[in-house]
């Protein structure tokens, strides 16, 4: 049976372009006993992939060249060798990019979005959407009245936590790349107020000006100028949920910047980093809360689809370029 793959062809130097990926025709492998065959329906464009694609820093998660990509993948059982799936399951799973992928049953889970798209398990009920209610909830713990400052606002993590933010009662401001975007999470999303970093020429005095009481909570997804301006304001007490640097992703050189361990220490700062998978005992509870938020209309979710298996490099590419509005998702059937 026919199939196709996609695969790393080189290390990208910066900004990937679209010649460091190659689209393969191969076949779809025998299906091992315990295993099943997917039919790839939805893909996940994450920016952690480009951490994995860095010639660099290699390590044991590192991409290997012309070998598929891997990522969070959602797709429908068309073969199963195993009791523990049946054709036309809906399963999700870290698999490589392919139109069709073989895979153990145990590499896999059965999705339960209830009453939203399945693809909505690589993103509002997924990393993303997790990403966000976690960090929020178990780092920012936010109280009543205080600002909580989101970067990458309009993204798919970004989004969500300002929204959960609203919910528990925060003044929340987003920062993101373009007017539109300050328009959705405004107007759309309920964010109290956001601006266009591209737009700001004294960054320091930008988030001043937006966040006038200081930084209760710092939600961020970036790095870079954004992180060390809004560090400047950040009250006594503040929690920083380290999330994403995705300023620093196409770095070739470790990014140099203000020490910030003296600020921590006169405002008796937090400042945490997590991986959403530390929490992953507890990722149905995140899950069954979202829908809850969800189902009485506390949370809108956008997800940016692109149609097109072979649209996934120009995807990541887009997205690194802040094109997208939610979370990236590829539709492949
Ligand atoms: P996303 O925010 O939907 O998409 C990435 C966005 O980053 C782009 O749309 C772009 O939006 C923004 N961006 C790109 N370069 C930037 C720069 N130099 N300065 C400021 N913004 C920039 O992606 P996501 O999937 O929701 O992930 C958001 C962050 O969370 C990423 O850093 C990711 O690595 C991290 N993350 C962490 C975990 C975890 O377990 N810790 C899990 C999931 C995601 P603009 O138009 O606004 O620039």
């Amino acid at each position: 049976m026919k199939n196709r793959q996609i695969v790393l062809k080189s290390y990208p130097k910066g900004m990937p372009s679209e010649e460091d990926f190659d689209i393969q025709k191969t076949t779809v492998e025998d299906i091992p006993e315990d295993g099943v065959l997917i039919k790839t329906k939805f893909i996940s464009i994450d920016p952690y992939m480009r951490g994995r694609m860095s010639e660099l820093h290699q390590n044991n998660m590192t991409f290997k060249l012309d070998q598929p990509i891997e990522g969070g993948i959602v797709g429908e059982v068309v073969k199963s060798n195993t009791m523990m799936f049946r054709k036309g399951d809906i399963v999700a799973g870290f698999l490589p990019w392919k139109e069709y992928v073989v895979a153990y049953g145990w590499e896999v889970n059965k999705v339960q979005t209830r009453n939203y798209p399945s693809s909505y398990a690589l993103s509002a009920l997924g990393i993303a959407g997790l990403s966000a209610y976690f960090g929020i909830t178990e780092i920012g713990k936010p109280k009543e009245g205080e600002t909580l400052f989101v970067t990458s606002a309009a993204g798919g993590v970004g989004s969500m936590a300002g929204q959960i933010g609203k919910i528990l009662g925060c003044h929340v401001v987003g920062v993101c790349g373009s007017d539109e975007k300050v328009r959705y999470v405004k107007e759309e999303l309920g964010f109290d107020d956001a601006f266009n970093y591209k737009d700001v020429e004294d960054m320091e005095e930008t988030v001043k000006k937006y966040c006038p009481e200081g930084i209760d909570v710092f939600f961020d997804n970036v790095g870079g100028p954004i992180e060390d301006a809004a560090m400047k304001h950040i009250n006594k007490f503040a929690r920083i949920i380290v999330c994403g640097q995705i300023s620093h992703y196409n770095d070739e050189k470790r990014p140099q910047g203000p020490r910030v361990a003296s600020q921590l220490i006169s405002k008796s700062a937090l400042m945490q980093g997590f991986m959403v998978r530390d929490y992953r005992k507890r990722f149905k509870e995140g899950v069954n809360q979202l829908v809850e938020w969800m189902a009485m209309g506390q949370i809108q979710y956008n997800e940016n689809i692109i149609n097109g298996f072979e649209n996934c490099p120009k995807a990541f590419i887009g997205m690194l370029n802040g094109e997208n509005i939610g979370k990236q998702v590829i539709k492949v059937f």
